[in-house]
Order: structure tokens, then sequence, then C-alpha cells
């Protein structure tokens, strides 16, 4: 796949913009690229049409190609794809977490047991496997020997008893050893069949699991996506495990089973070994698949500085504009919604402590602001030079807040100090300057 889209890129150096145009070819090599990783058809008119729409109407950022800007958009839309955000597994709120693995014949259900176990001991959880493979005498010793290497419990009563009753007694086991998780092996055929999907189902019905997880082998492309599609509509799925990885080099697989199925691939395996599994992240997977890392943060930076640029120049805006009563008294109140936090911050070993009564305090002269405020007129709010050069409309003010004029004037000369202090902040260099008020 990765070189598949390098023809991709190659066809738009040279080019100053994206349009229309010059991203047809590019996109019929990313086409094709996608179908030859064995990505299903529909997923890979979706993802194209994704692509192409945001390619066109993007702005260039400055200083970057557009076939940069196509690798960046390419990455995006693949993390998009496969569901974005890493797919964390859940725990259930009382009692053991119960995990029902599902899955055909050699995906490497039994291997998962032992590093899923593996993996839960390292975040501290203690687990239990469930030998529920009972076709196979070989299964259960393959996974009491897993469960040695791993140093956890495996329940099993040999071949003669039914999947649904091992699987209550495992739980009850499980319940009064106090497990946290318990993980149920179970037996997969060559093919999907419905004496798998009925013993699957009662399984279910017995542990009520809080996750059932299909392992999909990562080598059968966009056959997986199908095969977590049917197990969800048959049996109801929480998600699938997508192992081999390490022997896939096309990640039809991958890119598939999220959109296709609905349901995220929440862990994968690449590997034989114990420590060989791991959660799935979209955006490392896409990282890989592009293999363009060092565009991508270059990409990435140039965004950055853009952004950065944008806030500048919004900041400029803020301060031509006339900072009046109104931006002073949302200043104000977001200060002293920041006094309020500074408690939280107190506990905070080396953060300055802000003692209860100087909380109170500034709470207090907020209050004594926000009265005055009040019974400004709008006009007088927008110009606080109004306030500053009559004396008569500070008495008003007064009057009507039940203050003192010394506290108007205050509240005026403050509003300018605040002026004077933003503009300084800004790195604006023209003076501010803080008006006399007059008689
Ligand atoms: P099951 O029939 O679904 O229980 O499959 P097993 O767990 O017995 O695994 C079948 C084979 O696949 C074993 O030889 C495993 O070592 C191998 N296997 C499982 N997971 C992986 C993996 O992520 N990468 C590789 N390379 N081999 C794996
Ligand atoms: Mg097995």
């Amino acid at each position: 796949l990765t070189s598949g889209l390098e023809a991709a890129w190659n066809k738009l150096k040279g080019e100053e913009v994206l349009t229309k145009e010059n991203i047809v070819e590019p996109m019929r090599d990313i086409r094709r690229a996608l179908l030859e990783a064995d990505v299903s058809l529909p997923v890979v008119r979706r993802f194209v049409q994704a692509v192409s729409d945001q390619a066109v109407g993007v702005g260039l950022i400055r200083g970057v190609r557009p076939d940069q800007q196509l690798v960046k958009i390419v990455n995006d839309e693949l993390v998009k794809l496969m569901g974005g955000e890493v797919s964390d597994l859940e725990f259930a709120k009382s009692g053991p977490t119960v995990i029902l693995l599902a899955g055909l014949q050699g995906v490497g259900k039994t291997t998962v047991c032992a590093k899923l176990a593996f993996y839960l001991k390292k975040l501290g959880k203690s687990c239990m496997l469930v030998a529920g493979d009972v076709y196979r005498p070989a299964a259960i010793d393959q996974l009491k020997i897993l469960g040695g290497q791993v140093g956890v419990p495996v329940y099993s009563e040999g071949t003669e008893i039914k999947p649904s009753e091992i699987a209550k007694h495992g739980l009850e086991e499980a319940k009064k050893k106090q497990i946290d998780v318990v993980i149920m092996d179970t037996a997969g055929r060559l093919q999907i069949d419905k004496s798998m999907m009925d013993e699957l189902k009662e399984v279910k019905k017995v542990l009520n699991p809080t996750e059932v997880l299909l392992v999909v082998d990562a080598m059968t492309g966009q056959e997986a996506a199908a095969l977590v599609t049917t197990f969800n509509i048959e049996i109801g799925i929480t998600g699938a495990i997508l192992t081999k990885l390490d022997g896939d080099s096309r990640g039809g697989a991958a890119l598939s089973v999220r959109e296709v199925s609905g349901k995220p691939i929440k862990l994968v395996g690449r590997g034989e070994r114990l420590e060989d599994l791991e959660p799935f992240y979209p955006e490392r997977m896409a990282g890989r698949i592009l293999g363009m890392g060092d565009v991508l943060s270059f990409v990435e930076k140039a965004q950055e500085v853009m952004k950065q640029e944008d806030a500048e120049e919004l900041q400029k805006k803020i301060m031509s504009a006339k900072f009046d009563f109104n931006d002073f008294l949302k200043q104000t109140r977001a200060v002293a919604q920041m006094g309020s936090m500074s408690r939280v911050i107190g506990m905070i070993p080396g953060m300055a402590k802000v003692t209860p009564s100087q909380i109170r305090e500034a709470e207090k002269s907020l209050k004594i602001m926000e009265s005055m405020i009040e019974v400004m007129t709008p006009e007088e709010r927008e110009k606080p030079e109004l306030l500053a050069e009559s004396a008569t409309r500070r008495k008003r003010i007064a009057t009507e807040s039940g203050k003192t004029e010394q506290q108007v004037s205050q509240l005026v000369a403050q509003l300018f100090q605040m002026r004077v202090r933003m503009k300084n902040l800004m790195g604006v260099m023209e003076n501010g300057s803080i008006p006399a008020l007059s008689n």
C-alpha cells in the first residue's frame, strides 16, 4: 500500500495548488493502491470521494507543497476511517469482567487468551482463562501451557461437557476467587456454521459478557471485515481483535473492519510472543501505512504556525477595539472565577496559596464593581471617556448604585489602567495614557 501511494504523491510534485484536474491521476493511484491492499470496494469509493472533496476545497498551508498536503489529507481520512480514537476495553462495574472470544479456527483465539491475560496482568488485573474448546483435547493442553507461562489459572473440565456448562462453572469459580477478568476461549470452525453460532449464543447467554470479541486474521484482508459483520449480526459482538498483523503487508483488514461492520478493532496481535498484543491506534496504523511520518509532522507544524497567526490576528482585533466597561466586566468575572479555582490550585505544592479571605475580598469587590456598571447607560459602558470627563455622570452613578463618588472614580481609573496594562501585555507599542479625571 505504501509503495502504491507513492505514485500518487509523485504526480503532484511541481504543482502549485491542488485542483479538481490535477488530483484526478493521484486519486486513481490511491484507489488502485487501496484495492490492491484488499480494502473493500464500497469503502474505497467513499474514501476516495472524501479525500477528493477535501483536497479541492482546502486552502493551501503556507510553505507546504500540494503533494505534502494531500499526504496529510489522506492520513487524516485513514485515521477517521479506522474510527479515529483508540477503542478501549470495557470493564464491568461490579463483579468479574467477562471477555468472550470467538472466531474461526486457527486465527489465534487461544493465543489471544494468553496474550490478553498477560496484557491485563500488567494493568494490575487478576485473570482466569476458561477452556471452552471441547473438540480438541490438544486445545485444552495448549491453553494450560499458555496459562502457565503467564501465571494465571486455567479452568477446564475436559471435553465431555457442553461449553455453556463449562462457562457457567468457570464464572462461579472466578466469582469465588474474586478474579477481575474471566477470558473464555471457544472452539472455532474452518468456516462459519450454525453449530458454532448456536454454541456461541448459548455461552454468551450464560456468561452475559462485558466484551464479546471476534478474533480475525489480518491476512484474510477484506474477508475479515465481512466476518466481523456476520458475527455481529448473528451473536452480537463488541469489537474485534486483529491478529497476525506482523504478516500482513497490505492493511486491508485494518482499514475495512470499522467502516464495513461498524464495530471497532480493539486490539491487534503482531507476533507469536505473549507481549505481542497491543491496543489498536488508528493514528499509528495510518502512519505506518503511509510511511511518511516526517511529511506529516512537517504539515502539522505548518498548520500550527497558521493557527498561531490567526490567533494573533484575533488578539490585535480585540485590542484595536476599545476596551470598555462591558469587556471590563467580562474580564473581571473571568478573573473572579479563577479566584475560586485557585482554591484547587492552592492544593498543588509549589503554587502560591490564595487564602479564603483573599477570595472573599475579590468576590466582594467584584459585586461592588458590578453594581456600579449596572447603572451605567449603554453609552457610558462603551465610552468610559464620558465618565472620565464628567463629574456629574460619576455622581449620578454613585447615587444610583449606592456607592461613593470616590468608588466610582476608582472604577473608572481602574479601567484605564487595565487598558494600558493590556496594551503593554500585547506588546503594542503605541502609548496608552491614563486621563486625569476632570472635575
Ligand atoms: P485458534 O485456533 O484460533 O485458537 O488459534 P491459535 O491461538 O491456536 O493460533 C494459531 C497459530 O497462529 C499459532 O501457531 C499461533 O502461534 C499463531 N498466531 C497467533 N497470533 C499470531 C500473531 O499475531 N502473529 C503471528 N505471526 N502468529 C500468530
Ligand atoms: Mg484455539
